[in-house]
């Protein structure tokens, strides 16, 4: 009796099993973008790599990572990416440039960083920096820097304005600095110039989901102590980041020994400019006390090894610095005199060769270190962390795949070797920022890259010949 009970309920249940079960096919999660296949490489807190891995994508957030066939069951896409065989990563975090001056590329090289400032950089802007030059200049550097994977970066240069309407034309995220500076620049002449641009250029772009406006005084070689204090005061008004050159050159260091009594983070630290607002660029010439500072203050410091070699400046004691507990991120400086190209694939394997040679240790700064910079330890050093650096549930959908099918990628035994040490941003094929798709199997969709360079050949006329006057 009991048993023929157990078999009667268990026909009853059958079809119930098999109609919860397209029930639940029917109810997948919605989502907007699935890309699936990749080896993905997360970067998450315990750094978690997915052979078929798969990313789930709704709005401009990650809703779901995991293995490939986890992700495809739980969710239902409007638009899939198949990325079989290829390499998924979080997108680039450039943490130091000044993207217009692609145009000054090459312009002058091979000369002390002092006299490539005074004697020729600074007349050629100038001669030559308009809106119109910061407009085709960003063009042209977003194109670049979307080619080669990097989807969000910190800038400090003129007309910032114009630049963070083409960084977001171009579904770019950015950290853009207005920079304030001791001499007439070329859109501010004067300090209340200055502050007047950059507070209607903070309130405009206060709560873009992209544009992170901020205050950049150049340096303290440059800016007066007033002129620094009044650009943090600025800043911390309207909650914006502070960009800053940091202990950049030994002469900085000398200069402020004499005339301040104190090292350049020591004297900063005494005029109430550090904080957890504050991204300094360089801090090269900085002893353990300074790294102290900064850890405590909880500074973002972008470390530019290109720029540390082409310009001598001396080599920032990453290793250091990263074991005093400071957030040290990566960036191209540059792109004129002191890199020539916002490469960051080429920047992760610099910086880790680079602390190699300096300590002469291989052991120094391995590639994991080096990728970290670059993508969670970078978003750390910009103070946004909880939104980029790393692909898990929600972040912003900000991640770069690469192609694998190339003889320099083959065979893979090490994914962070491979990635810092052997691929190139020619292996970049797709990106997306914010879940919207900037570069399409090696098709730019947002930057009209070939008006672009021509543009800029004829700018690079025009820059010539106002140096030869
Ligand atoms: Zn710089």
């Amino acid at each position: 009796m009991k048993k023929r009970m157990i078999f009667a309920v268990l026909l009853a249940i059958g079809p119930l099993c098999a109609f919860s079960n397209t029930r639940a096919q029917d109810k997948k999660e919605a989502a907007d973008l699935i890309v699936s296949g990749a080896t993905v490489v997360t970067m998450d807190s315990e750094r978690h790599v997915f052979e078929d891995g798969a990313l789930a994508v709704k709005g401009d957030a990650i809703i779901a990572v995991g293995p490939s066939a986890e992700i495809l069951t739980k969710y239902d896409p409007k638009r899939k990416i198949d990325a079989g065989g290829k390499l998924m990563m979080p997108g680039l975090i450039n943490g130091h440039t000044h993207i217009p001056m692609v145009l000054m590329r090459g312009l002058i090289d091979d000369v002390t960083l002092d006299d490539w400032l005074r004697k020729y950089i600074f007349p050629a802007e100038a001669r030559n920096v308009t809106e119109d030059y910061v407009r085709w200049g960003s063009r042209l550097a977003l194109a670049e820097m979307i080619r080669g994977g990097t989807t969000t970066f910190a800038d400090m240069y003129y007309f910032e304005d114009a630049e963070a309407e083409e960084t977001k034309a171009a579904g770019l995220r950015g950290v853009l600095g207005e920079t304030w500076i001791d001499f007439p620049a070329p859109d501010n002449k004067s300090e209340a110039e200055m502050a007047a641009y950059t507070e209607k250029f903070l309130k405009k772009w206060q709560g873009d989901p992209l544009i992170h406006a901020a205050v950049a005084p150049h340096s303290i070689y440059t800016c007066s102590e007033k002129t620094l204090r009044d650009a943090a005061a600025l800043a911390r008004k309207y909650h914006a980041p502070i960009l800053i050159h940091v202990a950049e050159m030994r002469k900085e260091l000398i200069d402020s020994l004499e005339k301040n009594g104190a090292t350049p983070v020591q004297y900063l630290e005494r005029i109430d400019v550090l904080g957890p607002d504050v991204v300094a660029a360089h801090c090269i010439w900085v002893d353990y006390t300074d790294m102290k500072i900064l850890a405590d203050r909880q500074v973002g410091c972008v470390h530019n090894p290109s720029s540390n070699m082409m310009l001598a400046s001396g080599v920032a004691p990453v290793v250091d610095e990263r074991a005093a507990g400071m957030r040290v991120g990566l960036g191209t400086d540059g792109p004129a005199g002191s890199n020539n190209d916002l490469d960051m694939m080429e920047e992760m394997d610099l910086a880790a060769k680079l602390q190699k040679i300096n300590r002469v240790d291989p052991r120094a700064l391995g590639a994991k270190g080096a990728l970290e910079m670059a993508t969670i330890e970078g978003a750390r050093t910009l103070h946004l962390e909880k939104e980029i650096g790393s692909l898990e549930a929600g972040k912003k959908a900000d991640f770069a795949i690469l192609n694998l099918d190339v003889p320099s990628a083959v065979p893979m035994y090490d994914v962070y070797s491979q990635i810092v040490y052997a691929l190139k941003a020619s292996e970049v094929e797709t990106v997306v920022v914010a879940g919207k798709t900037l570069l399409k199997d090696g098709k730019l969709l947002t930057v009209d890259e070939a008006k672009a360079m021509t543009k800029a050949k004829e700018y690079a006329t025009k820059v010539r010949a106002t140096l030869q006057q």
